[in-house]
């Protein structure tokens, strides 16, 4: 049995779990969960306090890759219903960006399908980037737009890019398993890449695709070696018509442990819950906060998240506060409109309405 409170103060003093410490926390059993996330909340609340920092994702090209990665809706041969389009012009992405930080976003991901950008691509997503950081200067801009080529990410650096975002999504050992047109080796260039360039390397991973607590452990100490400023956990969306349609494999408390994992094991890192959170943690997404410092607001690149003011709901309630809203923030208010809240009970007894059970 592992001290979680001894995994807490490692953390706190930047000092990694074992391996066999990190793999514990991932068994232990769902009658110990309140005390995996209160040890693991020590830790957040030490490096981020009561912050939560919103992200706005921007798909500027939908759908039509060419890679075959087998968790995305936008793969090669996929037929996962989802919209499909070619680049926004800088007009739509800036608008787009523009109605995330209108709700309180503080980083903007601009998003691309796609193995990697041309040099066209690049320019044009430069544009995209000085735009939106001439309207919005303190506001940061992540590009995620596949494997980078040599000059790239100095490219996008040059047109304001704070951050860039390639995830690892799994372990070395089995990514082949779930992606057969590009390399794990390909995926940490690119992070290589953005960081010597100087942007902020922003990688991650997803769970929930069949893979062990072993590469689940392997892939966040990749991550640890990575040092990536953020860490987006994504949690599988089994889209009908991917070759991951049907796994559902992930409970709430599972999602809870995985993402306690990573805190011990990046213990300062930006921890994101990132796609998936609605529909894996559902009515547990305000403990997941507790070890995360990091969402995204609203909707994800190719499918729907709940109402954008729904996740600002979240945050209050559970107490936290968005990152970087003022004090009279109308993001930090408690609203003036719970009256909606209320009800009259218009069905069931006494009604000839069907009754809500
Ligand atoms: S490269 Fe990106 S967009 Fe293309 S299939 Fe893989 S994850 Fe999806």
């Amino acid at each position: 049995m592992i001290s979680l409170e001894a995994l807490a103060e490692k953390a706190i003093r930047l000092e990694p779990p074992t391996r066999d410490e990190a793999r514990a926390v991932l068994a232990t059993p769902d009658d110990d969960i309140l005390d995996v996330v209160a040890a693991a909340f020590r830790v957040r609340r030490h490096f981020f306090g009561r912050r939560v920092k919103l992200n706005y994702l921007v798909n500027l090209k939908s759908g039509l890759c060419p890679e075959d990665c087998s968790y995305c809706s936008q793969r090669l041969g996929s037929k996962a219903d989802v919209l499909k389009y070619t680049w926004l012009s800088t007009d739509e992405a800036v608008a787009s960006a523009a109605t995330g930080i209108a709700g309180g976003a503080r980083r903007v991901c601009l998003v691309a399908s796609g193995r990697g950008p041309t040099d066209r691509d690049v320019d044009r997503v430069a544009r995209s980037i000085s735009a939106i950081k001439a309207d919005h200067p303190d506001v940061e801009v992540c590009a995620c737009l596949g494997l980078l080529s040599d000059g790239q990410a100095d490219r996008l650096c040059d047109a304001g890019a704070d951050a860039y975002n390639h995830n690892l999504n799994t372990s070395d050992a089995t990514y082949a398993d779930i992606c057969s047109t590009h390399t794990y080796a390909d995926r940490v260039e690119t992070v290589d890449l953005a960081k010597k360039a100087g942007l902020s390397p922003c990688s991650g991973l997803i769970a929930g695709m069949g893979e062990s607590d072993q590469d689940l452990v392997d892939v966040a100490f990749a991550l640890r070696e990575l040092a990536p400023d953020s860490i987006p956990v994504n949690f599988l969306i089994p889209f009908e018509g991917t070759p991951l349609g049907g796994e559902w494999h992930l409970t709430p408390q599972r999602c809870l442990r995985i993402l306690a994992m990573v805190r011990f094991v990046c213990p300062d890192a930006e921890i994101r819950i990132g796609g998936g959170r609605e529909i894996h943690l559902r009515s547990m997404q305000s403990l997941a906060l507790h070890v995360a410092n990091s969402i995204f607001l609203g909707d994800y690149l190719t499918s729907e998240g709940q109402p954008g003011q729904d996740d600002l709901q979240l945050i209050r309630d559970a107490g936290f506060v968005v990152e970087g809203a003022a004090p009279d923030d109308p993001h930090e208010g408690h609203g003036d409109a719970h009256h909606d809240l209320v009800r009259p009970r218009r069905r069931g007894a006494g009604t000839g309405e069907a009754a809500n059970a």
